[in-house]
This record gives structure tokens, sequence and C-alpha cells, in this order.
């Protein structure tokens, strides 16, 4: 909304969260050109610092935090949060197959309660919950209460494939 409010005398509003906030362009940009330039490096200022420290933050929470910057700190995030709301795309519970097992809750990793709140603003459509239902209870709807057989399937066998895949890891960590 800044860009909107604060503009400047021709009109145009700064990218305030890209130029002030967003690490990203410290990360893929700023960081490899100084290593590889000492013109680019020698101009680096305080506004570099700045979202240096922001990246590092972001980082140091990833290691405890399932994606930190897109809870907590990314605007799009929230916009996108929004139209869930109206999403064509939403995840339904069948009471009747359901047995408030709570396994949905625990796999979801943006700590919604699908049952209570099936398509609350934090849910990412990442289907984890959907696959971990054992009776099925879960599903992904699409438009007017058309239930999406294929992407719920799709979206199970890649959730399996990767919690394969992590328990692979898993084992070879270990060993
Ligand atoms: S689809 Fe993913 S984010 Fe949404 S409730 Fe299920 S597990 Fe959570
Ligand atoms: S995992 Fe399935 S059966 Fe268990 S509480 Fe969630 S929806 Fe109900």
């Amino acid at each position: 909304m800044l860009p909107l409010i604060v503009i400047n005398e021709l009109g145009m509003g700064d990218p305030f969260f890209c130029k002030y906030i967003c690490p990203q362009g410290v990360l893929e940009g700023a960081i490899p050109l100084s290593a590889i330039d000492e013109g680019i490096r020698s101009a680096l200022g305080n506004k570099f610092i700045q979202k240096l420290i922001i990246l590092i933050i972001v980082v140091v929470l990833s290691v405890v935090f399932y994606r930190p910057f897109c809870k907590w700190i990314c605007p799009l995030g929230a916009f996108y949060a929004l139209m869930n709301k109206v999403s064509l795309l939403g995840i339904k519970v069948d009471e009747h197959k359901c047995v408030s097992c709570g396994k949905c809750a625990r796999a979801c990793k943006m700590d919604v309660d699908v049952i209570k709140t099936p398509n609350s603003t934090e849910c990412i459509r990442c289907g984890k919950c959907i696959t971990a239902c054992p009776t099925d209870a879960l599903s992904f709807h699409y438009g007017f209460g058309m239930p999406e057989k294929n992407l719920c399937n799709t979206v199970k066998e890649n959730n399996k494939t990767d919690m394969k895949t992590n328990n692979k890891k898993d084992i070879t960590t270990e060993e």
C-alpha cells in the first residue's frame, strides 16, 4: 500500500519492501556480484548491511521454523492468504468419514487445524493433511463443490515420494 500512498513529484511510489526489507537481491545479486567485482564491493552501503542482517536472521529462523519469511514477513503471502477465502480451489472435510484422530493437524506445517478451518488464510494447499488422513475424509474441491480427484491423487503421490526421500535421508544420516 505504501507505494500507492507515498509518491514522489512524478507520481511514482518507491518499491519500499524490495528496497528496504526483501533480502532476495542481496542473496542473488549483491553477494555473488560483489564477490567477483571490486567496484561493486566498494559501492556497497548501509542498505546492503541492513538487508544482509535481515537475510541472516531469516536463514537462522528457517532452521527452527517452517517458511518464516513467507509466514511472517512477505506481504505477497498476506495478499494471497486473503484469496483463500474466495479461492476456487479449497479443502473439504467429510464429517462422516472423519474419526477425529488429529493426524491432519499434526501433518500441517503451517499449524492449520484443517478440521476447524479447512480454508484458513494460512493454508498453502500443500495437501499434506490429505495425504496424512487415514480415512480419506479430506479432499481438494474445485469450483462449485466438484471433487478434484486428479489433484488429490497427484498431491498424495508427491507427498509420499517426499516422505520416502526424507526417510532415506534420515537413515543415511543415522548411518
Ligand atoms: S493443505 Fe497443507 S497447509 Fe493446508 S491445511 Fe493441509 S497440510 Fe496445512
Ligand atoms: S486425519 Fe482425517 S480422520 Fe483424522 S482428524 Fe483429520 S480428517 Fe479426521
